[in-house]
């Protein structure tokens, strides 16, 4: 499995951009940066996007995808997954005919630009090559994470989430799990902050990998905002029972 990270960052400053990572060519997990750096046609390949949840670090560019789309007057649309309530959320609050037109019924409902697809948390979903199941976490909305499967190998895409249970449960028992994906959005002095806009610190992190047991997948951390990564990079150090990688914004990682 080939990631290629367009956006790891939780906040956006010149250089830094928002969550988006490509698995192969044509899935994506988040939609929070598209458009500034894949070619057009690298955009035409791209036939599924899995949202994690609707904040808007996550889903922007769908926006401007399905924009781009509908002027290469691609016949195939562009599938949005995620669960019912997710979906709900992003068509109702940007793809309403107000902040964005309503690129699911452009330029014909019959053959619109995107279309949106539920999946269930825990049932597995066949998306191409790839097997795909949504899981429950807890973040200050709806949220999930997605495992994702390929050729015998697993990776987690956690989405923006606080302490959880559920998830390292799952995890733990992943065959094949290579890598898990989690965010580190603030520095331990910002723990407050952090546990009211339902966030891990280095500190929560520590305390979360702990219910890790019996695995040692790789650990890629990501979603800082910009401000605070290197003090996050020193706090992080302290872990010191864990293959942990704090990624970069166009990195590309093999699995
Ligand atoms: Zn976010
Ligand atoms: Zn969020």
């Amino acid at each position: 499995m080939n990631i290629r990270v367009l956006g790891c960052h939780g906040s956006q400053l010149p250089n830094y951009n928002t969550t988006s990572f490509l698995i192969g060519q044509n899935v994506l997990v988040d939609a929070g940066t598209i458009t500034s750096v894949l070619s057009i046609k690298e955009q035409m390949k791209i036939d599924y996007i899995f949202i994690t949840h609707a904040h808007l670090d996550h889903v922007r560019d769908i926006a401007f995808l399905a924009d781009n789309i509908c002027y290469q007057h691609r016949e195939k649309p562009l599938v949005i997954v995620s669960t019912k309530g997710i979906i709900d959320a992003i068509h109702r609050h940007l793809f309403n005919n107000v902040i964005w037109p309503d690129f699911s019924k452009i330029p014909s409902p019959k053959a619109p630009v995107i279309k949106f697809q539920i999946i269930k948390p825990g049932r597995t979903q066949t998306i191409g090559d790839l097997q795909v199941r949504a899981i429950d976490l807890h973040h200050v909305v709806e949220t999930v994470g997605y495992i994702v499967e390929a050729k015998g190998k697993a990776v987690i895409f956690l989405g923006d989430t606080g302490p959880t249970e559920d998830a390292w449960q799952i995890a733990r028992k992943t065959k094949g799990l290579k890598a898990i994906f989690v965010e580190t959005s603030l520095p331990d002095g910002l723990k407050d902050i952090a546990n009211i806009t339902g966030h891990l610190t280095p500190l929560s992190l520590a305390v979360e990998l702990k219910k890790l047991t019996e695995v040692n997948p790789e650990i890629y951390l990501y979603h800082m905002k910009p401000s605070y990564r290197e003090t996050i990079r020193k706090e992080v150090a302290a872990i010191k029972d864990r293959r942990i990688h704090i990624i970069d914004d166009g990195q590309k990682i093999h699995i």
